[in-house]
């Protein structure tokens, strides 16, 4: 393949400094290759392709100055429907917010924009992040773009759907136990979920707020490291934005130094649970293998708190929930039931037309583990259980710096065939862990099983994000799995 929509980030910024392309160029191709497969794969919830038109010519006018802003200029770029954007719908999958236009821009989208990215559109996603399939959108589903009969996962489905399909050329996501972890593994891509408190949440929607995080989806891991460089950092709008300074993420990818002699790598033996499919297993142990080959020293480690980590998460994640989503009351913004003069009928019918199942499920779980008599029982549990999973993992790296599992116990799994939530519930149970401990961790490419993507997920310390990005970076080095394009498509 020689089109531009299959350049990775860094060959296109080469060459649109070079001069040798443009971005109105590289725009147009990303939104002939949108309406070449978006009917297939239905990535998104807003195509917005005369502003990214409009964004491209202003790129192109920086080169013309000679301005070399950012590696991102002039890149076109996809954003999950949940990351607030100025006069802009934000749907975040909810017939709540349908009509949406936030009055402001998030943080990471007032850094892209000064950063002069290209926007092509809104992504599909499950309705306010909760689900791991992206079925759970008040829209349409989103299809994978390696099997158009199966889920790319989710609740980030349509961010990775459009980066594997090259409809972007990067995404971004929000992960609070696994949502961007979980659909790149599925979809073949890079998916990051940075330390909580390095991306500011300003502008994000809120699902849980102690577990959420914005970060990137991308086709390679040094298209990933310039993605989450041009979001992460400080911001006095967020409290819980970490104040320390940002490391460089592309230092040391330069893909001539593949060695990873003197990484200590663990493999959480807790990580192997029942239920992985074999082909997953089979995938990600030669991963491993091909990390020892490249010098690592590799052993088992025991996080032994890990088979509580999804329970404690349906506690804590619904909880929050609970209490964020009780903003939607048809009085401050969103979706307003009119029909009648009475006020408590006019609160009741909001929450119930404009909230699907899986929320509503969410908020009565979350409000009843916070009701009194339950909260201690329930909620002050899980947040115990959270605090013994977090010195899990302190110990495990005082030991190692990176731990490897599969990112996913199964491959993409057919849409409609996970009905029961629980089984859906369990998509994240490698993914949840990292959330609940705060730590940063990223899917990538990992090879495959039965033709369909098999991801390897990296876990790393807070603030770690150079160091699971060298590995990744390495392991791409002797790998071509990243390099795979999906089948299903044309
Ligand atoms: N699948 C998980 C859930 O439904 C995680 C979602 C997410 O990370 N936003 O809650």
């Amino acid at each position: 393949m020689s089109e531009l929509y299959t350049l990775s980030i860094t060959e296109a910024g080469d060459l649109l400094r070079r001069r040798e392309i443009s971005s109105v160029e590289l725009t147009r191709a990303h939104l002939e290759r949108i309406r070449a497969v978006e009917d297939k794969v239905k990535a998104f919830t807003l195509i917005t392709d005369e502003l990214a038109l409009q964004q491209a010519e202003e790129a192109d006018r920086r080169f013309s100055q000679g301005d070399t802003l950012s590696p991102l200029t002039g890149i076109p770029i996809a954003i999950k429907d949940v990351i607030s954007t100025k006069g802009i719908t934000t749907t975040c999958g909810s017939n709540m917010l349908k009509d949406f236009k936030p009055p402001f821009d998030a943080t990471v989208m007032e850094r892209l924009n000064a950063a002069g990215i290209v926007m092509l559109g809104k992504t599909n996603m499950d309705e306010f992040a909760m689900g791991s399939s992206t079925e759970h959108s008040a829209f349409f589903e989103t299809h994978n773009p390696w099997d158009l009969e199966r889920t790319p996962g989710g609740s980030s489905g349509g961010s990775a759907a459009a980066v594997a399909a090259g409809m972007a050329m990067g995404a971004y996501g929000s992960d609070t136990g696994g949502s961007i972890r979980q659909p790149g593994s599925l979809c073949n891509v890079v998916g990051l979920k940075p330390t909580y408190g390095r991306v500011s949440r300003f502008g994000l929607v809120a699902f849980a707020s102690s577990l959420d995080q914005i970060g990137p989806f991308a086709r390679s891991a040094r298209d990933a490291a310039l993605l989450l460089q041009a979001v992460a950092g400080p911001d006095p709008r967020d409290a819980t934005c970490s104040p320390r300074a940002v490391a460089d993420y592309s230092e040391g990818l330069n893909g001539t130094n593949t060695s990873l002699k003197g990484m200590r790598i663990g493999v959480p033996e807790e990580y192997w649970v029942e239920g992985t499919q074999p082909g997953v297993v089979k995938a990600v142990r030669a991963d491993i293998e091909r990390l020892r080959e490249l010098g690592a020293e590799v052993s088992e480690v025991s996080l032994p708190h890990t088979k509580y980590g999804v329970a404690a998460y349906y506690i804590i994640a619904p909880a929050e929930a609970s209490a964020n989503l009780s903003r939607y009351d048809g009085v401050k913004y969103g979706y307003s039931y009119r029909d009648t003069d009475d006020m408590w009928e006019a609160l009741e019918k909001t929450r119930q037309n404009g909230f699907g199942p899986e929320v509503k499920r969410r908020i009565m779980l979350g409000t009843y583990a916070l009701s009194s008599g339950y909260y201690d029982a329930y909620y002050k549990q899980a947040e115990k259980v959270r605090a013994l999973i977090t010195r899990d993992f302190d110990r495990a790296f005082e030991q190692f710096d990176v731990l490897v599992s599969p990112a996913t116990p199964t491959v993409a799994f057919k849409l409609g065939e996970i009905s029961d939530p629980y089984q859906m519930y369990l998509q994240d149970v490698f993914t949840i862990p990292a959330n609940l401990a705060g730590i940063c961790g990223v899917s990538i490419p990992g090879g495959f099983s039965d033709g369909l993507p098999v991801g390897l997920q990296l876990l790393g310390n807070i603030f770690a994000e150079d160091v699971i990005l060298r590995v990744a970076d390495a392991f791409e080095q002797v790998t071509d799995y990243h390099k795979q394009w999906p089948q299903a498509l044309p």
